[in-house]
């Protein structure tokens, strides 16, 4: 019916009464069955905010959010001018100074992950991840694919001088040298620089639920190029997120979040190059000084997004010989892990939450329980 028929034939003041009311209150009142999106380019990938309902509060919590996380994505950069950069120009003074109240936290959280990883994550060799320098994504045109995925492929690099890593890998600096006393901190290894490139996503991450739910939104994504924290839910069903394959396009398995989930993955194909036919990746084996080798990805789910990213990064590192001790000692309770044969290792419980694609074929290990 058009506006004018409706005017003029069926028209009765009560019907066009009702009609306006029913516009009020819908104008008036928030429309909750939207998705609420916003991207951000920040630690040298993509952060998506996604919001079910609450449209108001959706874009005002946004904001919020946006704004933390430039402020993070400087104070947390380990060598340009911001909090965590001043502090790797002092420590090797080995004089006490004030601790940025911003990186604090997670200086705390990581002497504890990396304690209870055995070492394998390891903040304090930040020498060590510059030398390989993985760092170079930029949002631009050429960095993006098709699927508004950042292409993290270097091209023509070489693998830095093995003296220089061997020289730092015998320095060996470890979360133990960052000394705390209240709020003076120092530290007693001339070698030691922090770098939180393994865990600062997962804190970011951590700290945008937490201002969601400060403003009272309690369904939610927040997506930092496909490690994530869900709440809640979408349109009355559990959120279903994807685990990127590690090679080629597309997913390899899906994951219904159960209410307050972070999934988060480690993969060789996030930074790397090639030279000579092998692959480099930003992942290290603080105890060698080189890149992982015979693991192509990690995936750990666990309620605390900061907790989820430092443990992916460790199980990377300790392979399949050691995961399963890592976990324990780390307190994970879901892993998956696939290795360079593209064998797939995780414990039952993992396999019970994860529906892999069909027509794919893995050979799976499952793992006592954790
Ligand atoms: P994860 O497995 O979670 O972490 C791998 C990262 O951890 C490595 O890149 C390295 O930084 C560190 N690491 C390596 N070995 C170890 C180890 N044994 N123990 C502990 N940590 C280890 N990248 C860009 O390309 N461009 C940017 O502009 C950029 N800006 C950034 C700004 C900030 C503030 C931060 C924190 C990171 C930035 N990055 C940037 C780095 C990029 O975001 C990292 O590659 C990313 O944090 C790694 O996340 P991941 O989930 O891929 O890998
Ligand atoms: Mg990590």
């Amino acid at each position: 019916m058009g506006l004018n028929s409706f005017f003029t034939s069926a028209c009765n003041y009560k019907r066009v009464a009702a009609v306006f009311i029913m516009l009020f209150v819908v104008s008036c009142s928030e429309p909750r069955d939207v998705l609420y999106k916003e991207q951000i380019f920040v630690f040298g990938t993509i952060v998506e905010i996604n919001i079910w309902g609450q449209t108001q509060k959706a874009k005002q919590a946004a904001a919020v959010i946006t704004e933390d996380f430039r402020f993070m994505h400087q104070a947390f950069n380990p060598w340009q001018g911001g909090s965590l950069s001043r502090m790797n120009e002092i420590f090797p003074t080995k004089f006490a100074f004030s601790v940025s109240p911003t990186i604090l936290p997670v200086i705390l959280e990581s002497k504890e992950l990396s304690s209870q990883s055995n070492g394998l994550f390891n903040p304090a060799i930040g020498r060590l991840v510059k030398l390989w320098d993985f760092d170079v994504a930029t949002l631009d045109a050429t960095a993006l694919d098709s699927n508004l995925t950042l292409n993290k492929k270097i091209e023509k690099r070489t693998p830095p001088d093995p003296k220089l890593i061997s020289d730092l890998v015998l320095k060996n600096p470890t979360m133990n040298n960052v000394l705390i006393e209240g709020i003076s901190i120092r530290s007693d290894h001339a070698d030691l620089a922090l770098d939180f490139g393994g865990i600062a996503k997962g804190y970011a991450v951590d700290m945008a639920i937490q201002t969601l739910q400060e403003f009272g939104i309690d369904n939610a994504i927040i997506n930092a190029g496909g490690d994530l924290r869900a709440i809640g839910q979408r349109d009355n069903h559990n959120w279903t997120v994807g685990i990127r394959h590690p090679r080629g396009k597309g997913i390899i398995a899906s994951i219904e979040i159960n209410q307050d989930e972070s999934v988060f993955t480690s993969g060789d194909y996030e930074r790397f190059f090639e030279y000579e036919k092998k692959r480099y990746h930003h992942i290290i084996d603080p105890r060698t000084g080189y890149p992982v080798e015979d693991v192509i990805s990690v995936t750990v789910i666990h309620p605390n997004a900061t907790i989820a990213d430092a443990a992916a990064t460790a199980l990377f590192i300790a392979g399949p010989q050691q995961w399963h001790a890592i976990a324990k000692s780390m307190g994970i309770k879901l892993v998956m892990m696939i290795d360079d044969k593209f064998n797939i290792y995780m414990n039952p419980a993992m396999a019970q939450r994860l529906t892999f694609e069909p027509n794919k074929k893995f050979n799976i290990t499952l793992s006592p329980p954790l």
